[in-house]
């Protein structure tokens, strides 16, 4: 018997024939499609999302790739080799990405379930020019090795799209494994195919265990929470599991005030706890979702902070090679003398509280 889920990707829109059952393609879209050469579709659940008739739909321009990508002004060449320090001399599998000593990430397959037109591991998963090999057992083995890594971000592509049994082998030799405290999983799939919570799935993830699970989606627009993902998100929440948001930061998308402030309002009312929101990185080709670094700033300082509930508010960051540099609002400490400190709230006004000597 097919799963519903499996369904869903055997019938994954990725030809014209399939988008035209949801959406009507302006000539532009239809040129773009016709001469496109990198991966790209989602599913149909996803797809069903779009608006049909506007182009600028806020999941259409996440998922139809626009002629824009062939410009790229601000782009590093080899970007994901500079971004996850793969050209180092420690000894890492392919799998392996390393910026910090007690972490890692781990690539176990480049499937996605939306292929992101704004991806920053687009060369892996969208464009396919960088070519890795994603060996399960060796990255495995790798950590094994490494005690001082204790908690392993499990990526991809999307590491949902495994199957049952694969998702099992990997969170069962990871907790054999005496010093990884805390498995974290990166997953678009409870927004773009949130039936893949079976059952099933809910019974691996569900065991009591001293060597937790997080998992972290990405959410951009209010437009992809339905209640189907609500669903799914309570159903990880009753297998004791939090999913968090990282947000990417897309230029015409969620740049707004109105927007972005929805979007956060609206994850918590699914379930959804805000952890990041991604300055859109200097991968090639997608110059034209990027904004200047501050705007991502002032739409905490604007839309979230003081304006809505604390929980609702990520933390915004740069990612680099050297790590996420967080970059929040800076406003706060108006001046500073020996005696005292000028604050400044959300509304402009003032108060001070006192200098306090080391
Ligand atoms: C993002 C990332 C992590 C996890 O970072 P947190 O700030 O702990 O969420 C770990 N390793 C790599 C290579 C990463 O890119
Ligand atoms: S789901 Fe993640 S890895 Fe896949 S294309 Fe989107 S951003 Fe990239």
């Amino acid at each position: 018997m097919t799963a519903e889920w499996q369904g869903q990707l055997r019938n994954f829109v990725n030809t014209i024939e399939r988008l035209e059952q949801y959406v009507n393609l302006t000539a532009e879209e239809r040129k773009v499609l016709e001469t496109n050469t990198t991966t790209w579709g989602t599913t149909p659940y996803f797809a069903s999302l779009m608006d049909r008739d506007d182009p600028n739909c806020p999941i259409r321009k996440q998922v139809i790739p626009s002629c824009h990508e062939q410009e790229n002004k601000f782009g590093m060449d080899n970007y994901l080799v500079w971004k996850e320090n793969r050209a180092t001399d420690e000894v890492r599998p392919d799998s392996i990405a390393r910026q910090y000593q007690d972490r890692v990430a781990f690539t176990v397959t480049q499937t996605c379930g939306i292929y992101c037109r704004h991806c920053f591991r687009k060369e892996l998963v969208v464009d396919g020019d960088l070519q890795l090999d994603f060996n399960v057992d060796e990255g495995l083995d790798w950590i094994a090795e490494h005690p001082e890594v204790r908690d392993v971000l499990i990526t991809g592509g999307d590491p949902l799209l495994l199957s049952d049994e694969q998702i099992a082998y990997l969170i069962d030799r990871l907790r054999q494994i005496p010093h990884i405290e805390m498995i974290r999983i990166g997953s678009r799939l409870p927004i773009v195919l949130p039936c893949r919570i079976t059952e099933n799935l809910k019974k691996i993830l569900s065991q009591y265990h001293k060597v937790p699970i997080w998992i972290n989606t990405q959410c951009n627009h209010p437009k992809e929470l339905t209640e189907d993902t609500a669903r799914a998100v309570f159903d990880l929440m009753s297998c004791g599991i939090n999913v968090g948001n990282q947000a990417v930061l897309l230029k015409g998308i969620n740049d707004d005030v109105e927007t972005f402030r929805a979007l956060h309002q609206k994850l918590l009312t699914v379930w959804i706890r805000p952890y990041y929101l991604f300055y859109c990185e200097a991968a090639p080709g997608i110059d034209h979702f990027r904004t200047p670094v501050e705007k991502g700033a002032e739409l905490i300082r604007d839309a979230l902070r003081g304006h809505t509930t604390g929980l609702a508010i990520p933390m915004y960051v740069v990612a680099t090679n050297i790590g996420k540099i967080p970059l929040m609002p800076d406003y706060y400490i108006q001046s500073k003398n020996d005696d005292e400190y000028t604050l400044k709230n959300h509304l402009g006004q003032t108060t001070t509280i006192p200098n306090v000597p080391e």
